[in-house]
C-alpha cells in the first residue's frame, strides 16, 4: 500500500514508517520538522510541508494516489496547551481539517487517527474501555475529541472511513536502537528517567506521592511503540477490507507507577536512580490503564511487548546511542 504518513518523522511517525518500509509498503512522509527530525525517517518519500500549507497539500495529493493516510501531525503537552490553546486548535484541529478535505476532494478514503486518552478526562472507572464517556479537561484532549466528531460527520456525508486509535502512553524504541524517542523539551518519564540513568540529568521528579494508588505515585499503561504501530497496519488493512469507521483504545492493560517505573530503569541500567519527591502536575488522574479488548477482538490486535522491562530496555538502548553520539560529537 501506499500510505501518506503525516507526521512521519515524529516519535511515533518514524516508527510506523519503518513498520511500513519492513512489511514491503511505499510511505511518504509529510512533516514540517517542527518537532520531528529528518534524520529520523529512514526510508520512504520525504516530504517537508505543513499541514497549515493549503496548496502544498493540493500538490502532495496531486502527486500521489494514496491507499490510505496515518496522520501523527499534532502537538502533544497538555500543560502547553493550557498556556496556548489556540497553537493547538488551531494545529490540531484546524490543520486537521484542510488534510480532510483535502483527502476528501482526491477521493482518499481511508484514515487512521492518531487520538489520545487524554479525551476521557479525569478516569470515571478503570481499565478504560470505548464506552467511557469522553470528557476532556484540557484543549488538547478536546483539540483530539474534535477530530474524532469531525471524522464521524466525514464519514457519515462524504463516506470516509476512518480508525481512531486512542493512545494510552507510548513508550520504548526500535529494539535495534535506529530511532527512539526524543522530545524537545521532553516531558515523558521514562526517556527522563533513562537521562537520569545515564548521567544527563542529576534525579527525576516524582510528581505526587499521595496518589490513591499502592505506592501513591500515578499508574499508567505504557505501550510499546511498535505494539502501536502494529495496531495501525492492521486498523488499514481492517478499512482495506471494507470494514465500517472506528475507534479503539490502545494500552496493554497493565498499569505501572512511577515507582515501578524507575525501579525497572534501575535493573536495566544497573545503576541507583536519584529521586526527588515533586508536587502533582495538575491535571494527572491517579490511574489511566486502557481496555483494549475491542482492539483485540476487532483488530486481532496482541501486543507483543507488554512487560515494562522490555519497554525501559529498549529505550535504554536508543538512550546510550544518543550519549555515545553526544560524546563522539564532543
Ligand atoms: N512523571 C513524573 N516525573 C516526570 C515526568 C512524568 O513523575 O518528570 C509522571 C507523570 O506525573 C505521570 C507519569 O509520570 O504520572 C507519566 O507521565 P508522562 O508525561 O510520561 O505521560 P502522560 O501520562 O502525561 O501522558
Amino acid at each position: 500500500m501506499k500510505v501518506l504518513v503525516v507526521g512521519g518523522a515524529g516519535y511515533i511517525g518514524s516508527h510506523m514508517v519503518l513498520m511500513l518500509l519492513d512489511r514491503g509498503h511505499e510511505p511518504v512522509v509529510f512533516d514540517n520538522l517542527s518537532s520531528g527530525s529528518r534524520e529520523s525517517v529512514l526510508g520512504g518519500t520525504f516530504i517537508e510541508g505543513d499541514l497549515g500549507d493549503a496548496s502544498a497539500l493540493e500538490a502532495l495529493f496531486a502527486a500521489h494516489r494514496f491507499d490510505g493516510v496515518m496522520h501523527f501531525a499534532s502537538f502533544i503537552q497538555v500543560g502547553e496547551s493550557m498556556r496556548e490553546p489556540a497553537k493547538y486548535y488551531r494545529n490540531n484541529l484546524a490543520n486537521t481539517l484542510n488534510l480532510l478535505e483535502a483527502m476528501q476532494r482526491h477521493g482518499t478514503n481511508h484514515c487512521i487517527f492518531s487520538s489520545t486518552a487524554a479525551i476521557f478526562g479525569e478516569p470515571e472507572y478503570v481499565p478504560i474501555d470505548e464506552h467511557h464517556p469522553r470528557r476532556p479537561i484540557n484543549p488538547y484532549g478536546f483539540s483530539k475529541y474534535a477530530v474524532e466528531h469531525v471524522l464521524s460527520d466525514f464519514d457519515r456525508a462524504y463516506a470516509m472511513r476512518s480508525i481512531c486509535l486512542r493512545y494510552f502512553n507510548a513508550a520504548g524504541a526500535d529494539p535495534q536502537a535506529r530511532i527512539g524517542e526524543c522530545h524537545d523539551p521532553e516531558t515523558h518519564l521514562i526517556p527522563l528517567v533513562l537521562q537520569a540513568a545515564s548521567g544527563q540529568r542529576r534525579h527525576i521528579d516524582v510528581f505526587g506521592q499521595d496518589y490513591d494508588t499502592p505506592d501513591g505515585t500515578c499508574v499508567r499503561d505504557y505501550i510499546h511503540i511498535l505494539d502501536l504501530c502494529e495496531a495501525h497496519l492492521l486498523a488499514l488493512d481492517r478499512l482495506a477490507r471494507g470494514a465500517p469507521s472506528a475507534a479503539y483504545n490502545l494500552g496493554n492493560g497493565n498499569g505501572f507507577s512511577v515507582n515501578e517505573v524507575i525501579d525497572a530503569a534501575e535493573r536495566v541500567a544497573g545503576t541507583p536512580i536519584a529521586r526527588a519527591h515533586a508536587a502533582r502536575r495538575p491535571g494527572d488522574p491517579a490511574r489511566l490503564v486502557a481496555d483494549s479488548t475491542l482492539a483485540r477482538t476487532e483488530l486481532g490486535w496482541r501486543p507483543r511487548f507488554d512487560d515494562l522491562e522490555t519497554i525501559v530496555r529498549h529505550a535504554w538502548a536508543w538512550e546510550r546511542r544518543q550519549v555515545l553520539e553526544r560524546g563522539t560529537r564532543g
